[in-house]
């Protein structure tokens, strides 16, 4: 389903940072927003933003940004005329293509960077508010984002994003995501668990092992460690039975997973559930990843059966 968004005729005077204002932005510092509000959602940023000065000064009370195409202005009157152009009863249409649907409630769109660049670039600039690492405001051609959509009932149905994660189109080091952020009002909901499972489905896709962008925040690897431990514990806990009956390699999980062999060593290591024998063979020990998902309250990831191979999710 194919769909592209349409050109609005939104708040243009602080929609649309041109190259040499981003650059000039840039060098000047940080923009001051004490509050954000998306849609009708207010947000207190946890970080400054690189909104352009000229286009919303340098201190900003109250930052109103579109829900539905992230165009921002600080003022309220342009906000509202936008919304008459930007909402989807009034024809406006979510930013790239259906990429995968994931229940009736939850699918993932595909944004490219060029060809929707001041989407992505207005969608970044708003993530920074609450990123501190986030640097791709306006160098987003090189990348895809992958936008978590949540679709509500109406006529014609309402959708908009929750959060995003980007990918390189072209990773020299295998990363199958740089960036991720789930938008605060959506956050605790296992929303960012979504995202990342996608990513490691694209890497299936793609028949190449993943990996997040290294270094990766500290909330990235709590997030992460959850996800893998998850998956981890599935594999190990509920083994599919073609896979019941056999030792299991670190090689041999992350070819099921598309897990980094290094991911996984390093979590079965925090989950206490792995030992090196003398010949440098690793040991899983089952009990240890039941213990530790019991008293992390992890979830057992399941597996599914498709085209003749076994996906944990
Ligand atoms: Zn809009």
């Amino acid at each position: 389903m194919p769909s592209r968004r349409r050109c609005s005729s939104g708040p243009s005077a602080s929609a649309k940072p041109d190259t040499a204002t981003s650059k000039k932005q840039k060098k000047t510092g940080e923009v001051l927003v004490k509050e954000v509000i998306l849609g009708n959602m207010a947000m207190t940023p946890a970080h400054g933003a690189n909104y352009p000065v000229e286009l919303v000064g340098k201190d900003v009370e109250k930052l109103y940004v579109c829900e539905f195409c992230f165009k921002y202005t600080d003022d309220v009157a342009k906000i509202v005329g936008h919304s008459r152009f930007c909402e989807p009863a009034h024809g406006g249409a979510i930013a790239g293509t259906l990429e995968y649907t994931i229940d009736e409630r939850y699918s993932i769109y595909k944004v490219d960077g060029e060809t929707d660049n001041l989407f992505c670039t207005n969608m970044c600039l708003f993530a920074k508010l609450f990123m501190a690492d986030k640097s791709i405001y306006y160098e987003v051609k090189g990348f895809v984002f992958y936008t978590l959509v949540e679709t509500m009932a109406g006529t014609p149905p309402l959708r908009r994003v929750l959060g995003f994660f980007s990918k390189e189109k072209m990773s020299w080091d295998d990363y199958n995501l740089a960036c991720i952020l789930v938008f605060p009002p959506f956050q605790r909901g296992g929303l960012g668990r979504k995202l990342i499972a996608y990513s490691y489905r694209l890497s299936k896709y793609e028949a190449k092992v993943g990996s997040p962008e290294k270094p990766i925040s500290a909330l990235g690897l709590i997030g992460y460690t959850r996800y893998w431990a998850s998956i981890l514990a599935g594999v190990v806990l509920c083994p599919h039975a073609s896979i019941a009956d056999s030792p299991l390699s670190i090689a041999d999980i992350s070819r099921m997973t598309m897990i980094l062999p290094d991911d996984i060593t390093a979590t079965l290591k925090k989950m206490d559930a792995i030992e090196k024998d003398a010949d440098g063979n690793f040991t899983l020990d089952a009990a240890k990843v039941q213990q530790y998902v019991s008293e992390n309250r992890v979830r057992v990831s399941q597996y599914i059966e498709r085209d003749g191979e076994i996906w944990y999710q």
